[in-house]
């Protein structure tokens, strides 16, 4: 199933693909056949969504990008595209009696329906199959198999998700096991938290119209400030990235063994994009391999044999320019070819960076720009960080971090629930952590989730590479990372979950750590992520061995993060009735996978922030197909605007839990 093939801007004059253009990536569904294939994935470092999704017959689903050169390398690894059809329960061999333990059961009410939830497990483990029974109101009833989750090869407990008839509520639930085991509970109502503070009177409320550009973004933070200035802030964080902006390239030549890589030592918004290269075949006999360098143009006159033949080779010609001085570029050989391949005389071929956004978007490095939200803000207060778009292609995530900033700030004036708010808390609020990536993935490449900066070799930084550079914000970080042993995260360059060379080697990692460094008062952290409806909070990360994770916090600050969880899910169902799942709400290693480096692990461990992380975009349920489905990273903005309202509503909840916070 395809769900979104993403192309890049629309380019000026038709196209022809070759071989200095990127695969198209697809977003698609793909099948593993069970806990270990879906290792192999995850080990693979392919470009995995958060959407993960078990299946009754033992396989699991997850969304990814994925080019048709990458999905020929994940189907050996086990993976499939997922069938549109619902997979069908699979009858298992029966094991001796075993024990039931009920986790959870319980009962709720989305926008799209009236669903049971069970959670239980078996001391059989996940070879057992079990069963759900349930009785309800008006005599209803029902039964439904139940999917073993099953974890870097540990067993989690068996799941059920199942939607109920509106009018046949379930009261009491049986898990029954084919071995014999048996348990029975008591359905609660999820999620039942504390109803949050009603908005009073006049409350005014939806403020984001479109997907917003870094520069839209800064704009909007710097306009508020200007209107209350009394309120806010603007931080301007220290560390400058990248920029929008690559060396200019060309490939010359045939590719693999007769082509050469050109690469501008300058980028190409300063001068790369000017430069040209020609081969030039001399029409003489018995040539010296020369090259010349006239203002823009590098000329390169190809060696000739007796009777006039050209007869440099790739490597030849790639030797002689690099050995030029003055050229302002380098030249290699195609990815690990030799290049033993002779060039033939071609025209004058421009440089390019590629980068498709008009001129009026800045090339520089970037300053990311906090805004800070409160009335006292001098340390004194709880502070809230809530920070988005450490991956690029997330373009709801920033809106759920202006639309709460301008609700606070609109409705401090006339609503008595917002002022307490901002007397009680000093709000820091980052749009976008990774703006560079976020124009490549506006402007260029859609489905950019990294920063923009290359730290892979030469072999593999030739033009059609460049859409897999880049480093993943959110596995650069100190704590529980690749380099530190964890797993879920790549030391491949070109892997979509890349851990960049070294922990923090990125400015926009840094950014992040600088502010919970520098303001010791932030207690609560936001990180705003997208797809799948999630709520999680640490241990983000394991060790596959003995699948070993970060120390699990107490039992006194899980109970403080599940309670507070109810509370902020409960605002962000009250929005349109979304209903973050009981089981996708919880520790990361738990109920999404192993991320290795992540932000809220570090602000977890190192400086004792109660670091969540929402993937907002919860599934729709689909009544015709009976099936949920995803909604993907950049849905029709009707549907970003309506995640963008939810979420901003669950934002501004757990300010309200800091706000109620008293230190123990
Ligand atoms: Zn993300």
């Amino acid at each position: 199933m395809v769900l979104t093939t993403f192309a890049a801007a629309e380019p000026a004059a038709p196209v022809i693909a070759g071989p200095a253009d990127p695969e198209p990536a697809s977003l698609v569904t793909l099948s593993v056949p069970g806990q270990a294939a879906f290792d192999r994935l995850v080990a693979s470092g392919a470009d995995l969504t958060e959407r993960v999704r078990p299946q009754p017959d033992g396989s699991i689903q997850v969304d990814a990008v994925v080019t048709p050169g990458q999905l020929d390398g994940l189907k050996s690894l086990g993976a499939t595209l997922a069938p549109g059809a619902p997979a069908q329960a699979r009858p298992r061999a029966t094991a001796p009696k075993d024990q039931i333990v009920i986790e959870r059961a319980v009962w709720f009410r989305s926008r799209d329906g009236y669903f049971l939830s069970v959670e239980a497990s078996s001391n059989a483990g996940q070879a057992a199959t079990l069963t759900v029974t349930w009785k309800g109101a008006r005599g209803s009833d029902g039964q439904a198999p139940m999917v073993a989750y099953v974890d870097a090869g540990a067993y989690l407990g068996h799941q059920l998700s199942t939607p109920v008839p509106a009018d046949g509520r379930p009261r009491w639930v049986t898990v029954t096991s084919a071995a014999g085991g048996t348990a029975e509970a008591r359905v609660k109502e999820w999620p039942d938290g504390e109803r949050p503070d009603r908005e009073g009177r006049g409350y005014q409320r939806d403020f984001v119209t479109r997907y917003m550009t870094p520069a839209q973004l800064d704009e909007r933070v710097k306009s508020l400030h200007r209107r209350y200035p009394g309120l806010t802030e603007i931080i301007t964080l220290p560390y400058r990235t990248n920029g929008y902006r690559r060396h200019a390239q060309a490939l010359i030549g045939t590719p693999p063994a007769a082509a050469v890589v050109i690469t501008s030592a300058a980028y190409g918004s300063e001068g790369g994009n000017d430069l040209a290269v020609e081969l030039a075949g001399p029409g003489a006999p018995d040539r010296p391999l020369r090259v010349n360098v006239d203002g823009k143009l590098i000329t390169v006159s190809l060696a000739t044999d007796g009777s006039g033949t050209p007869v440099s080779t790739a490597a030849q010609v790639a030797a002689a320019i690099n050995a030029t001085e003055g050229a302002g570029v380098t030249a290699t050989t195609y990815r690990d070819d030799a290049g033993g391949g002779v060039m033939a005389p071609a025209p004058p071929a421009q440089l390019s960076d590629f980068l498709q956004a008009p001129a009026g978007v800045s090339r520089e490095p970037a300053r990311v720009l906090a805004l800070r939200i409160g009335t006292h803000r001098d340390g004194s207060r709880t502070g809230v960080l809530a920070y988005a778009q450490e991956h690029a292609r997330e373009w709801v995530t920033p809106l759920v971090t202006i639309e709460a900033a301008e609700r606070l700030l609109r409705n401090h004036a006339r609503d008595r629930a917002t002022r307490r708010l901002l007397e009680r808390t000093d709000i820091f609020i980052v749009p976008t952590v990774n703006p560079d990536g976020a124009n490549y993935s506006f402007y260029d490449f859609n489905a950019q989730r990294k920063n923009m900066t290359n730290h892979c070799p030469a072999a593999q930084s030739d033009p059609a590479a460049r859409n897999t550079w880049g480093v993943d914000v959110n596995r650069n970080y100190a704590v529980g990372s690749l380099h530190d042993g964890y797993f879920g995260a790549s030391a491949n360059c070109q892997s979509g979950t890349y851990a960049g060379p070294a922990e923090h080697s990125e400015p926009e990692s840094r950014n992040v750590m600088w502010l919970a460094q520098t303001y010791p008062n932030i207690r609560f952290a936001l990180n705003v992520h997208s797809y799948g409806g999630y709520f999680m909070w640490p241990p983000g990360a394991y060790k596959l061995d003995g699948r070993v994770t970060l120390p699990r916090p107490s039992e006194q600050d899980l109970a403080y993060f599940l309670r507070s969880a109810r509370t902020i899910e409960e605002a962000i169902a009250a929005e349109r009735g979304t209903v973050t799942w009981p089981q996708q709400t919880g520790p990361v290693t738990d109920v999404l996978y192993s991320a290795a480096g992540n932000s809220a692990d570090e602000l977890w461990y190192d400086h004792g922030v109660y670091g969540w992380d929402f993937e907002v975009g919860a599934d729709l349920w689909n009544p015709a197909t009976r099936r949920w489905e995803g909604v993907g990273f950049q849905p029709p903005f009707s549907e970003g605007h309506a995640e963008a309202m939810e979420f901003a509503s669950g934002l501004i909840a757990l300010i309200g839990v800091a706000a109620d916070h008293r230190e123990r």
